[in-house]
């Protein structure tokens, strides 16, 4: 990766855009929904490697970069804790995922599989987040996101979670996916990141 650092915990919102949640059929959150990868399904590589007989959705996120350890008190706090912004995309095993929620038992072997945790490593260090990011598949627009959407903001997302765990400095939150999630095939072209900024490349194989 570009910057001299590992990945700790991978944690993750659900149900943070109106449009996502309602296109899956799901009641908006009163607090926000955090579930967690395991770090070894980080994939930084240009590849995207589908496990075979499944089927894997895209879920494009904002991703942040938790830049120091500890537990913020307030709002402004919470905004010192992230040293960096990027995209990604949280991949979904969508029929298993269904099935687990049907019957009451943790996302987790939907959310979780190699390579399930795409990161575009290389992070914006700027003191606000870009407000716009896209997903392309093949050239064509998937998902389009705006941060004035998120039903919880990045402070609420990260004083919600230090009330559960201590920040590591190099945690990563994928913070929810707008509308628009569907399935990855091989082959596909993925360009991925904010507006006016380098995209991220990827093929999926
Ligand atoms: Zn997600």
């Amino acid at each position: 990766m570009s910057e001299n650092l590992k990945f700790e915990n991978i944690y993750c919102v659900g149900r943070n855009f109106v449009g996502h949640a309602k296109e899956l059929g799901n009641n908006i959150p009163t607090s926000p929904l955090i579930f967690q990868k395991s770090n070894s399904a980080v994939n930084i590589k240009e590849t995207i490697e589908i496990p075979s007989h499944k089927i894997i959705e895209h879920e494009l996120e904002v991703v942040l970069l938790i830049g120091k350890e500890g537990v913020p008190k307030n709002h402004e706090e919470a905004n010192t804790y992230i040293s960096g912004f990027s995209t990604g995309l949280d991949l979904t095993d969508r029929h298993l995922q269904t099935e687990l929620k049907k019957k009451g038992m943790p996302w987790f072997a939907s959310k979780t599989f190699k390579g399930s945790a795409v990161i575009d490593a290389n992070f914006i260090h700027e003191y606000e987040c870009p407000q716009e990011f896209y997903l392309m598949v093949n050239q064509k627009i998937r998902q389009e996101g705006n941060l004035k959407d998120m039903i919880f903001s990045f402070e609420d997302i990260i004083l919600h979670l230090s009330k559960i765990v201590d920040f590591k400095k190099g945690d990563i939150i994928f913070t929810g996916t707008p509308e628009g999630v569907g399935a990855l095939e091989r082959g596909d072209q993925i360009e991925m990141g904010f507006n006016n900024y380098p995209p991220k490349k990827l093929v999926v194989i």
